[in-house]
């Protein structure tokens, strides 16, 4: 087989032009860039259904709070551009903030109510951002399929709300999270992490297993659940849970009673200065592709 070379692009009209030339099925998959095992996860799913693999490195500021990590969010260019050239990708496109927001920008997308609770309520202005950012590359884009990760479910669902309520013409594909050895979901913010604090990160894993272990043997009550991952959690020194949520998987809203549904399951929580979110969705059969794709979010 050939090799095809990758195309990078840095403006509208050039990722316009390279968008242009590809043919059939093309899947975008969406990155801050700082590229792992998990992003490549996407990148071979889009492989497999879609003719052609389109991949954004953008830092996108506009998703980032006033005392969040952007300045410091890792950078590595030249490996994330090696690695998508290795998985086969044929169009990468690469924007500053100026790109994406010039001077005098003022269009800006709110998702509400499944945008609300959880990460929306503790990052205002979040899910604006990504919104935002998400709307302009479907935009600039013209994807028939769109991959997004697990880890991120709320901005999945999010996203679900957005491509239905305006009526992008796209198939959302919601892929499973990949985690390292002891559990630890993949993230560019792991690097944020010193040996320590890499060790006592497995928690938010065990934390999710134990609640899932319960659910899993009949328990319904999501205080029980909630109280299960806030004890694994409080056995970990290094971890300040900031919050942990039993909620329902499609609306995304906080269950006060036991609930028949698949139900969400997630956490933020700080070790150091790094700030890590993690989930599961439960029954535990439903983290697949499939189920993800179409229960988070509704
Ligand atoms: P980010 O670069 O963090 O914005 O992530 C880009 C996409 O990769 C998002 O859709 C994430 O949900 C997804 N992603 C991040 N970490 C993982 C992971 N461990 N497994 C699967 N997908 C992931």
């Amino acid at each position: 087989m050939g090799q095809k070379t990758m195309q990078i692009a840095d403006t509208v009209e050039g990722l316009r032009a390279a968008r242009a030339g590809l043919k059939g099925r093309v899947g975008l998959v969406p990155t801050m860039g700082a590229l792992h095992a998990g992003h490549l996860s996407l990148v071979e799913q889009a492989r497999a259904d879609c003719d052609a693999v389109m991949v954004s490195i953008f830092i996108n500021p506009a998703q980032f709070g006033p005392n969040e990590d952007l300045n410091r969010y890792p950078r590595d260019l030249p490996g994330d551009l090696a690695a998508l050239e290795k998985a086969g990708v044929d169009v990468v496109f690469t924007p500053t903030p100026d790109l994406m927001y010039p001077p005098g920008y003022q269009t800006w997308v709110d998702v509400t109510d499944v945008a609300r609770g959880l990460e929306g309520e503790r990052r205002p202005g979040h899910f604006r951002g990504v919104a935002t950012v998400v709307a302009k590359l479907f935009n600039l884009f013209q994807p028939q399929a769109a991959y997004f990760g697990q880890k991120d479910a709320q901005q999945a669902a999010v996203l679900k709300r957005l491509v239905c309520d305006l009526n992008f013409p796209l198939e959302m594909v919601i892929c499973p999270t990949l985690r390292e050895a002891d559990g630890l979901a993949m993230s560019s913010r792991n690097a944020y992490l010193n040996p320590e604090q890499r060790r006592a990160a497995g928690v938010l894993y065990r934390a999710l297993s134990a609640a899932g272990e319960f659910y899993a043997a009949g328990q319904r009550d999501p205080n029980r659940l909630r109280a299960t991952m806030l004890d694994v959690l409080r056995a970990e020194p290094l971890a300040e849970p900031e919050y942990v949520s039993a909620a329902d998987a499609r609306s995304l809203r906080e269950l006060d009673e036991p609930s028949d549904e698949p139900v969400l399951i997630s956490m933020a929580v700080r070790i150091g200065t790094t700030r890590l979110i993690d989930n599961l969705l439960l029954p535990l059969t439903l983290n697949n592709r499939a189920d993800l794709t179409a229960v988070l979010g509704g």
